[in-house]
């Protein structure tokens, strides 16, 4: 074979996705033309926004700083899982930083045109679906859980009918999760331990899943249920790290639920073994086929 023969089907051979965890349950999906960011967050709270409700928004300066760092100049989508302060709370600067659009319901709508009334959104419903590039994105409604399962309590639970930009005014909202088919393989990127019906679909076709590890009650069911179920090649545990207060020594931590030794064990008891990749904050994540 010539060189030039091999060269330029080298450069005719798609690449691989790429993924970076930007932390708690952000991320960068990418196939180097087309960018999309899945609840990205790149701002975290201080303890006046707990205790006195203060406005929270991005800190823009040391947002584009991060995003300087990570080399990211043009992103194509932006989706969010919900409306929680950690999930949602860079989406509208982000929006009309890129000129990105967002994609959502009522409640993002209004966090995100709180920040820019020109910030490009696309509303969505129950199994909406949008292509981006070679990306195809199904957005399915899902219930977020309980925090506390036995008493059924929600951590600022419903849906935003005013938002005025304070801290606890970033409710639940809708509730996503999604599901990302590309030539190069299937994403999922679910938060919730309750196996979704809509995955089913899917099982012992998924490459990529994006799995919430944080939550106490979920170590068991998500592995028994999830995983085993849906027999992906690779789980990617995000939500992992201390959200709470901005803080670089903090952010280091694990959330104290989190078991992660637990979590290796009982992957590697389904057969077949899916891969375990606990990210590290911004680190190049390779997801080939
Ligand atoms: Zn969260």
């Amino acid at each position: 074979m010539s060189t030039l023969l091999l060269f330029s089907l080298l450069l005719q051979s798609a690449f691989a996705l790429e993924a970076r965890w930007l932390g708690v349950a952000g991320i960068l999906l990418t196939d180097r033309e087309t960018t999309l960011l899945i609840d990205p967050v790149l701002t975290k709270p201080n303890l006046t926004h707990w205790l006195f409700n203060r406005p929270f928004s991005s800190n823009q300066a040391a947002a584009k700083e991060r995003l300087n760092k990570l080399g990211i100049r043009k992103v194509d989508g932006i989706f969010i899982s919900h409306c929680h302060f950690d999930h949602a709370s860079d989406a509208g600067f982000l929006a009309s930083h890129f000129k990105a659009p967002v994609h959502g319901g009522d409640s993002l709508k209004k966090i995100v045109h709180h920040h820019d009334p020109k910030a490009p959104f696309v509303m969505a419903e129950d199994k909406s679906e949008f292509q981006i590039g070679k990306f195809k994105i199904k957005m399915f409604i899902r219930p977020h859980p309980a925090i506390i399962r036995p008493i059924d309590w929600h951590f600022l639970g419903g849906k935003i009918e005013t938002f005025s930009g304070n801290f606890y005014d970033y409710r639940e909202g809708e509730v996503w999760m999604f599901i990302i088919e590309h030539p190069e393989g299937v994403t999922i990127f679910d938060q919730s331990s309750v196996f979704f019906e809509e995955s089913r679909k899917y099982a012992g076709r998924v490459d990529n899943y994006f799995l919430g590890v944080s939550n106490p009650e979920d170590k068991d069911t998500l592995i028994k249920n999830n995983v085993k179920l849906l027999a992906p090649k690779r789980v990617i545990g995000i939500h992992q790290d201390f959200f709470f207060l901005e803080s670089d020594y903090l952010s280091q931590w694990l959330l104290p639920t989190v078991d992660l030794v637990h979590l290796q064990q009982e992957i590697q008891k389904l057969t077949p073994t899916p891969t375990l990749i606990i990210p590290e904050r911004d680190q190049l994540i390779r997801l080939d086929p």
